[in-house]
């Protein structure tokens, strides 16, 4: 039996009911991922160290496979890709056994999408070559420790001084927080207004009174969460994106891509999981038999088969609506809420059928598990996407 079963890439994007939404320069970028990610990451990826110069390296041979910032338009010498494309790019990342380790590393693109909708030609042109190239790495930081689902509770605060702003507070589960290039900071200019006067900042996190910190997770061993904290310090009335009190604008934008984004992993991770579950219960044997020949195995296997192509359908939906343009932010909470639990649902049975051999950390197996385990929180937690359900019903 091996440890790490290659990874299918046959009828990943297809599944069973197949009309597939993607368009065919679509299926060439993910073709492009998975070149890259078998070729320069599975070999490499149980090894690489999380210090910032090991992690530009790999950003740089990202960037140079042309899987970075496609959203950027071609007047800025972009590929003018669909956001669409982050969904491609996160379910691949998902798919391979890399993930459960490294995390969503060169995923940060929604952070593009901000610089795009918010910054001026003059601040994208600085860092969108920057950004495809993988010589800049995004962070986006709006959570802190006493405002996670409560954002309005935020306590960063954004003083103005002359042409510049001083921020100060404290930012927390950032992810690629501590080896970022730009960081874009969400800050109140009046500490008494909620989200009136949330603003969003380009921040160099190199700055005098930046610190920065990566924090232990469940998940990701060699992953980048981090938190960060700002004392003082200045940042230019230029670097203010989307206006003043512009943040909640560009956050809503980006989170309902982000939330199909993390669908998009759910279902990687699902579909990952699955294939090795079933190749496991082929090869174990017990009683004199393959783990696959009873029923309880046969069943378990079709009912969680059956659950991600539920979610595929879900999901492709989804992509057609983005396409045409009728995709809406309640349906984006749907899709997190429902593929993102009944991820959690497939892993919990896989890890059940791997029996002991579950919960080593040898197997990849336990590390999807760990890392699946946070598709529920982060973009917002399974409780909001109810909340924000509920408010439109
Ligand atoms: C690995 C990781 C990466 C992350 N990356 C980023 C990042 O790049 N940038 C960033 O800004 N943030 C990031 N986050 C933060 C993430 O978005 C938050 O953790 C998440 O939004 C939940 O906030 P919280 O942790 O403060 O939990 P809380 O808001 O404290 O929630 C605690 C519990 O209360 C529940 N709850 C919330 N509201 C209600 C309600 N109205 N009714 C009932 N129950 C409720 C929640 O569902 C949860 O179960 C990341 C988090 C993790 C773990």
């Amino acid at each position: 039996m091996s440890i790490e079963t290659p990874v299918d890439r046959e009828g990943i994007s297809q599944g069973l009911l197949h009309h597939s939404p993607f368009t065919e320069e679509e299926d060439e970028f993910r073709e492009l991922v998975r070149t890259f990610l078998d070729r320069e990451i599975e070999p490499i990826y149980q090894g690489l160290a999380t210090d910032s110069e090991s992690r530009h390296k790999v950003w740089k041979q990202a960037g140079e496979a042309g899987i970075l910032g496609a959203t950027v338009p071609e007047t800025y010498d972009g590929l003018g890709m669909s956001p669409i494309v982050n969904m491609i790019l996160s379910q691949e990342m998902a798919r391979s056994h890399c993930y459960g380790t490294v995390g969503s590393l060169f995923c940060t693109d929604l952070a593009t999408g901000i610089l795009l909708d918010g910054g001026s030609p003059e601040l994208i042109r600085e860092w969108a070559p920057k950004i495809m190239a993988g010589e800049a790495i995004q962070a986006m930081a709006a959570t802190e420790p006493e405002a996670g689902s409560d954002l309005l509770a935020m306590r960063t605060t954004a003083t103005p001084d002359g042409d510049d702003f001083i921020i100060s507070g404290e930012k927390t589960f950032i992810t690629n927080g501590d080896i970022a290039d730009i960081v874009y900071v969400v800050a109140k200019t009046d500490p008494a207004a909620r989200g009136k006067s949330m603003t969003m900042f380009l921040v160099d996190p190199n700055a005098p009174g930046v610190t920065r910190g990566k924090l232990k997770t469940m998940g990701f061993p060699a992953g980048n969460t981090a938190e960060l904290h700002f004392d003082n310090v200045r940042v230019p009335a230029s670097h203010v994106l989307g206006g003043l009190g512009g943040a909640m604008r560009l956050l809503m934008h980006s989170l309902a891509f982000d939330r199909l984004q993390i669908s998009a992993r759910a279902l990687g991770q699902a579909e990952l999981a699955f294939d090795m579950t079933l190749q496991y219960a082929k090869d174990r044997r017990l009683f004199g038999q393959n783990l696959f020949d009873f029923q309880n195995t046969k069943f378990q296997l079709a009912s969680l088969k059956t659950e991600i192509e539920v979610g595929r359908a879900f999901l492709h939906e989804m992509v057609r609506k983005v396409r045409s343009g009728t995709n809406t932010d309640t349906e984006a909470a749907m899709t997190k809420l429902w593929v993102c639990e009944m991820s959690g649902r497939v892993l919990d049975g896989c890890i059940q059928l791997f029996g002991g051999m579950g919960f080593s950390d040898e197997m990849p197996i336990s590390r999807i598990y760990t890392s699946n385990r946070v598709l529920r929180i982060y973009g917002g937690t399974s409780e909001t996407m109810k909340q924000s359900i509920a408010r439109a019903l």
